[in-house]
C-alpha cells in the first residue's frame, strides 16, 4: 500500500493519511503528475541511538528520527518532539506535512521533522540535556543552517533550542545560530514567535470571515486550547470585536454568553493551570462544547479531536484548524456534506514556521527586526498565501484542504521538475 518495505502498512496511521491526501491531488498536477512519487517516499531518514548516563549511573538508550521528506525547496524545516510515542512512521508523516505547510506558505524550505521516543516528563534537567545534545550531535550528520533546521515540537522548548545550537555549535567550531529557530532572544531568537501561531490563526480567520461575508464584531468564537496558539487566537478574536463564548482545556470548558474576558481568564490559567473554575463564568460538559452555536470553531489543542461523531454535532460557519490534523479524515468528509468550510491547518497554523523563517533570515544578517516589523511581514505572508489558497479553490472548485495541498504539491514537484534527476 505504502510501497515501502521499511513500513508495516497500517490503516489510519498519519502516513495513510498523508498518502490519501497525496491521491486526491494527483488529477489537479497535470504533466506535474510524472514525479508525484516524489511526495510518496521522504528523502532521508535517519534512525539514531542516544545513548545516556541517567543520574543513578545506569546508561540508557532511546529511540531518536530525522526525516527529511523533500528538500527541493530549500534546506529542511520542521520541528523536533520529545515523545513516548514517536515513531518512524508518525515522524515520517509529520515531515511530509511540513513540506506541504512550507510550500503553501511559499516559503524557501524543504520539509523535515525529528523525535526522540522519550518520556521527557521521567527525566531530570541534566539528564534532559545529555539527551537533547547527544540527539544533536547523532543529526549533526544531516542538519545545519544551510541543511536541515530544527524547531519545537511538542514537549521541546526554547531552553533545548539552546542546547542543539551550543552544541551543534561546538562540533563545528564556530557558534551557528541559524542551525535551530525558536531559541532564546539574547542567542538569535526572533521578536514575535511566541505568538506567531496564534496571530496567524487569526489573520486566516478574519479573511475567511470577510470572504464569506461574515462581520467578525459580535461574531461567537469556540476555542479547544488555550495554550500558546488558543489563547493568542482568542486574544486576537476577542481585540476585533468577537465574542469568545466558550473555551475548553484539559481542565474543562467554560462558558459565557456575552463573552468571556480573555485577559482575565489568562491570568486565571497562570494562577490555576487551567481554564476550569475561571470567575464569572459556565462550566460547560466536555462533549456539549462540540455543539455550542458559533459562527467560528478554532480546534487548538490536540489532533484528532473532530470526529465523526463530533462533525455531525457542529453548529459553526467555519472550523479554523489551529492545531496539526484535528480533523480525523471521516469528520471532514461529514462537514463538506454539511456545508461547514474547513480552513486547514497547513495554511491556518504557519505562523509559527513564518515567524522561524524571519529568524533564520536574522540570524544570517546578523541584523534583528523589530516586532512591528515582523508582525507587519508575518501578516503580509500569511494573508497573500491564504488568498492564493481561497482564489485555487474557487477555481477548482474543491475544498480549501484540497486547494492548499494542489498549490503546495504544484509548487514542489516545479521544483523537482526544474533541478532534474542527477544524475
Ligand atoms: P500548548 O501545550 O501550549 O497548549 C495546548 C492546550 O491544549 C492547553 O491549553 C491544554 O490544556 C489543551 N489540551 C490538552 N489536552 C486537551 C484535551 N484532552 N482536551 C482539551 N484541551 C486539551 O500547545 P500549543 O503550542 O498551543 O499547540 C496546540 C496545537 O497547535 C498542537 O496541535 C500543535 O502541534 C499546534 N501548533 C503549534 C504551533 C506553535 O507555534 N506553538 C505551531 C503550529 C501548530
Amino acid at each position: 500500500m505504502n510501497g515501502l518495505s521499511y513500513l508495516t502498512p497500517a490503516g489510519d496511521s498519519p502516513w495513510s493519511t498523508y498518502l490519501a491526501q497525496i491521491d486526491r491531488v494527483e488529477p489537479y498536477l497535470g504533466r506535474l503528475t510524472r514525479w508525484i512519487d516524489t511526495l510518496r517516499r521522504p528523502k532521508r531518514a535517519l534512525i539514531v541511538d542516544v545513548p545516556i548516563e541517567l543520574d543513578d549511573g545506569r546508561v540508557a538508550h532511546f529511540e531518536g528520527f530525522r526525516v527529511q521528506h523533500n528538500l527541493s525547496r530549500g534546506p529542511g524545516k520542521g520541528g523536533v518532539r520529545f515523545h513516548p510515542d514517536v515513531t518512524l512512521e508518525e515522524v515520517m508523516a509529520l515531515a511530509a506535512w511540513m513540506t506541504i505547510k512550507n510550500a503553501a506558505v511559499n516559503l524557501p524550505y524543504g520539509g523535515a521533522k525529528g523525535g526522540v521516543r522519550v518520556d521527557p516528563s521521567a527525566l531530570s534537567r541534566k539528564e534532559l540535556e545529555r539527551l537533547t545534545r547527544r540527539y544533536t550531535s547523532e543529526i549533526g550528520l544531516i542538519i545545519g543552517p544551510e541543511k536541515d533546521i530544527p524547531a519545537p515540537d511538542v514537549n521541546t522548548n526554547a531552553q533545548i533550542m539552546a542546547w542543539m545550537m551550543d552544541t551543534y555549535s561546538a562540533n563545528v567550531g564556530a557558534t551557528a545560530t541559524g542551525v535551530v529557530t525558536g531559541k532564546p532572544i539574547p542567542i538569535g531568537g526572533s521578536l514575535g514567535r511566541v505568538k506567531a501561531t496564534g496571530r496567524g490563526v487569526f489573520t486566516v480567520g478574519r479573511e475567511t470571515a470577510r470572504r464569506i461575508g461574515l462581520d467578525l464584531a459580535g461574531a461567537r468564537v469556540v476555542v479547544q486550547g488555550f495554550g500558546n496558539v488558543g489563547s493568542v487566537a482568542a486574544e486576537r478574536f476577542a481585540a476585533a470585536g468577537a465574542r469568545v463564548i466558550a473555551v475548553q482545556d484539559h481542565t474543562g470548558t467554560v462558558y459565557r454568553e456575552a463573552g468571556l474576558d480573555i485577559a482575565a481568564l489568562q491570568q486565571h490559567v497562570n494562577r490555576s493551570g487551567g481554564v476550569a473554575g475561571a470567575p464569572g463564568t459556565e462550566t460547560l460538559d466536555g462533549e456539549s462544547f462540540w455543539q455550542l452555536p458559533c459562527e467560528i470553531l478554532i480546534p487548538a489543542a490536540l489532533e484528532g479531536q473532530i470526529t465523526g461523531a463530533r462533525a455531525q454535532r457542529i453548529d459553526a460557519r467555519f472550523v479554523l484548524e489551529g492545531a496539526n490534523g484535528p480533523t480525523t479524515q471521516q469528520a471532514d468528509q461529514i462537514l463538506a456534506e454539511r456545508g461547514v468550510m474547513v480552513v486547514p491547518d497547513v495554511i491556518a497554523n504557519a505562523g509559527g514556521v513564518t515567524v522561524s523563517y524571519f529568524e533564520w533570515v536574522q540570524d544570517f544578517s546578523s541584523f534583528f527586526w523589530t516586532e512591528d516589523e515582523i508582525n507587519a511581514r508575518l501578516e503580509r505572508i500569511i494573508g497573500g498565501a491564504f488568498s492564493h489558497v481561497w482564489d485555487t479553490a474557487q477555481q477548482l472548485g474543491v475544498p480549501l484542504r484540497t486547494a492548499a495541498f494542489v498549490v503546495a504539491c504544484t509548487r514542489v514537484l516545479e521544483a523537482r521538475e526544474l533541478r532534474g534527476l542527477y544524475p
